[in-house]
């Protein structure tokens, strides 16, 4: 029996990129192949290529020639449809800088085809509430970053405020003052996201630096009464955490010192984190280790339990990146 029964709540994809321009051009070899009708990932060493490639398998993999719409249908729907039903649920980007978590999340904003998950996720919640008669529904959107363990709104007005982590014994953990805003329509969840994106590269010298040392966290908190037989009015609340992360190479390269170290350690500090909350979900263990990183206490109510976790592993095909590759589905296998 594979591991990924124990757990159907948790589900693990990976994704490749195509090959880009550059690498094209400088003659770059693809080292990845996917045999999609075994799910499995095979990465052959460039150093040793006579070597039988390395053979991971997975839930479901996306190779080169999928679409947003492939993936989008395939895993992030359903995932979608729970949130709408009343359950927690998040989707997680993770992977090296460069192999296309902003791409799988958000997508490219000019072409309507190569949206992401977080755009096509306000299209289906709003078709389906539009399509909804008995039912009223209330959208909140909250849109916040943990960078080096500080956590920032990034709705809020002022830039230079950090947020606390609170727990209450009714509700659970939640970030103290964080703000959230009712959206009614596509219209104006996207506005919301546009705000936080513009206030994401405040003070940042290099943005992409900066987004590869952050996760970026988009909250969309749905709730939806209707009046039950029982002639009383009940409410059901999903959460929906849409979240970037971090890249995931390894940043403490010899020389790095000071504030760069400091800042590396953090990074890697919530990427692995996260990696033994959801191996330890995945292994059923009766203790889950929500509170090691500020990523995963945030997330606590929303991995686990009833909620539904999606964790899109990218990676690239070209063979400078092997060892980066093979880390990334080494974690990516791990949590499966
Ligand atoms: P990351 O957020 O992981 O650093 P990006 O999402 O910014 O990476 O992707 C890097 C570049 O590769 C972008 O130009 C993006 O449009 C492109 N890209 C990523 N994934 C794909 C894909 N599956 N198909 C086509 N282009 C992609
Ligand atoms: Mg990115």
């Amino acid at each position: 029996m594979s591991k990924s029964k124990n757990n159907e709540c948790v589900k693990v994809v990976v994704r490749c990129r195509p090959l880009n321009q550059k690498e094209i051009g400088q003659h770059h070899e693809s080292v990845v192949n996917m045999d999609l009708k075994m799910g499995q990932v095979q990465i052959k060493n460039p150093k040793n290529p006579t070597d039988t490639p390395k053979a991971f398998t997975f839930d479901s993999i996306y190779d080169w020639n999928s679409t947003q719409t492939d993936i989008f249908e395939e895993t992030f729907q359903g995932l979608l449809d729970s949130v709408l039903n009343g359950f927690n649920g998040t989707i997680f980007a993770y992977g090296q800088t460069g192999t296309g978590k902003t791409f799988t999340m958000e997508g490219v904003r000019s072409n309507f085809d190569l949206r992401g998950a977080i755009p096509r996720s306000f299209e289906h919640i709003y078709k389906h509430i539009a399509r909804t008669k008995d039912q009223q529904y209330l959208v909140r959107a909250s849109y916040l970053e943990i960078y080096q363990e500080e956590i920032r709104d990034l709705l809020s007005k002022d830039q230079t405020k950090r947020l606390e982590l609170k727990e209450r014994p009714d509700t659970g953990i939640y970030v103290k003052d964080l703000l959230s805003f009712v959206t009614k329509s596509v219209k104006e969840i996207e506005h919301v996201m546009d705000v936080g994106n513009k206030n994401r590269s405040v003070g940042a010298t290099n943005m992409n630096e900066h987004s590869s040392r952050s996760h970026a966290i988009f909250v969309i908190t749905i709730e939806c009464s209707e009046d039950g037989l029982d002639g009383k009015n009940h409410i059901r609340v999903g959460k929906l955490n849409l979240v970037d992360l971090a890249g995931s190479e390894r940043q403490a390269k010899s020389g790095a010192s000071g504030e760069r170290l400091k800042e590396a350690t953090k990074i890697n500090l919530s990427l692995s984190a996260l990696g033994n909350v959801i191996s330890a979900l995945v292994d059923g263990n009766s203790h889950i280790p929500y509170r090691d990183s500020k990523l995963t206490r945030l997330l606590q109510d929303s991995l686990g339990g009833n909620a539904k976790t999606v964790m899109v592993a990218n990676i690239g095909p070209a063979s400078y990146n092997f060892d980066e590759t093979i880390t990334t589905l080494r974690y990516a296998n791990r949590a499966k």
